[in-house]
């Protein structure tokens, strides 16, 4: 049994009431058990200590959209808007993966962001091959929710991605029977990709089967102002009514982006319990607008925060995110609409709760796993740090993360990662992507 004393940090909880103290956390068997200025006693014996002086202690950041098999396009689709980036750059760059790019891929992925404190992610894959992410997935330490993608219709689909709509959801189940729970740090999301790849039978036949595994559902919705006119084209109906009408709606479906919702929209998603995660750099990057975070949280939206992929980012910093975030909020909703804390929450606990997993992480309190990040506040790009979490979300950097711990494992130590080989890692990614990007070819 590891036992570990996280010892004089200014530890952010992160829980409803912000509470900040300085002091130790006490790891023992994956789980909090003390915080404050005695944790240590609630320790036998002997046991490991993490130097946190100088260094704010947070929980494990969440991340509630991320594509781990877009890591290696980073930099290959720039300047198209979304429905052409998707049918010219990432559709066939997804068809040209093999199980080596694939594990490439999300091998990058996972160091980056593990690396920059990233301790959970809900992650979409692609249709096929997704038993090599998952591996990758197990073996980072993370804790990664995900599954491959759904794709059984749509204009522009190429025959690499296009599933017959049996074969998709016999592949999601089998995934989800072979991975579902693993090691208590995996689970299974069902994810069809967005309404215009997805036949009704699809939707409505997920809409069934997620519940009855106790799997998430995972797509995207309300993202840019053309998809869902094509939606609308279609069923007459945006996007997220044909998701609730087909079933998809609850506390178990997270929508990627909402940043075309209406007020109504907005209200009934409330209603239905139904999740969102806000992706700023991806929605600015591909022209999509500002989501309104605030309106959302007013209206009883449990929200989250996600890189979304690394085409249409290029980097997947949840440190980027969280400035970004506070940053666009003062344009959509006035200036500090979203503040230090709010931003934080919306990393930590806010994002927890949209992926249902409150109980268990998002907050650093005795009896949740240990999920924690330990970023340093001394170098001069962050100093004088006054307000330590104004200092984390608005002025640190991921060069400022020293430690990392999910469910009790340490995954990084002084600023480096102890399970990856980071330069092997990017040496194979850049072979990957020479390699995926001729085969489907973009270069
Ligand atoms: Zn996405």
């Amino acid at each position: 049994m590891t036992r570990w004393l996280v010892r004089g940090g200014l530890v952010a909880t992160c829980d409803d009431q912000h509470t900040t103290f300085e002091g130790d956390v006490a790891v023992e068997d994956g789980a909090l058990v003390a915080l404050g200025p005695g944790a240590a006693d609630a320790l036998t014996p002997p046991y490991r200590v993490l130097d946190a002086r100088g260094c704010a202690v947070l929980p494990g950041f969440v991340q509630g959209h991320i594509h781990l098999v877009q890591t290696l396009f980073r930099g290959m689709a720039e300047g198209v808007p979304l429905l052409e980036w998707l049918r010219r750059y990432i559709w066939p760059l997804e068809a040209a993966h093999d199980e080596a790019s694939l594990r490439a891929s999300a091998e990058l992925g996972l160091c980056e962001l593990v690396r920059s404190g990233t301790t959970t992610l809900l992650d979409m894959g692609t249709t096929h091959g997704h038993d090599a992410v998952f591996e990758a997935c197990l073996a980072s330490g993370a804790r990664v929710f995900g599954g491959k993608a759904m794709m059984d219709a749509g204009r522009g689909v190429p025959k690499g991605l296009r599933e017959t709509t049996a074969e998709s959801l016999r592949e999601s189940a089998r995934l989800a029977d072979a991975w579902q729970g693993r090691e208590g740090r995996i689970g299974y999301a069902y994810c069809p990709r967005f309404i215009l790849s997805c036949s009704e039978k699809l939707l409505r036949a997920v809409a069934e089967a997620a519940p009855a595994r106790g799997a998430l559902v995972h797509t995207h919705a309300a993202e840019h102002a053309s998809e869902r006119a094509a939606v609308r084209a279609i069923y007459g109906a945006s996007d997220v009514e044909v998701l609730a009408r087909f079933g998809l709606k609850g506390p178990h479906v997270v929508l990627a982006h909402g940043v075309q919702l209406t007020p109504g929209e907005m209200t009934r998603a409330a209603k239905a319990g139904t999740r969102v995660v806000h992706c700023p750099n991806s929605n600015l990057k591909l022209g999509s607008g500002v989501a309104s975070v605030r309106e959302l949280g007013e209206r009883g939206v449990h929200v989250g925060l996600g890189a979304d992929g690394a085409p249409c980012n290029n980097n997947l910093d949840a440190f980027h995110e969280m400035r970004s975030a506070g940053l666009v909020a003062g344009i959509r909703s006035g200036p500090g609409s979203l503040d230090a804390r709010a931003v934080l929450h919306l990393a930590t606990l806010g994002g927890a709760r949209a992926l249902g997993l409150a109980s268990k992480i998002g907050s650093l309190e005795p009896g949740k796993r240990a999920d924690l990040v330990v970023v340093a506040l001394d170098d001069v790009h962050a100093a004088p740090a006054l307000d330590p979490l104004v200092a984390v979300v608005f002025a640190c950097q991921s060069r400022d993360v020293r430690h990392v711990m999910a469910d009790g494992r340490l995954l990084v130590r002084d600023g480096e990662p102890l399970d990856f080989d980071a330069p092997r890692i990017a040496a194979r990614a850049r072979e990957e992507a020479r390699r995926v990007g001729l085969r489907a070819g973009v270069l």
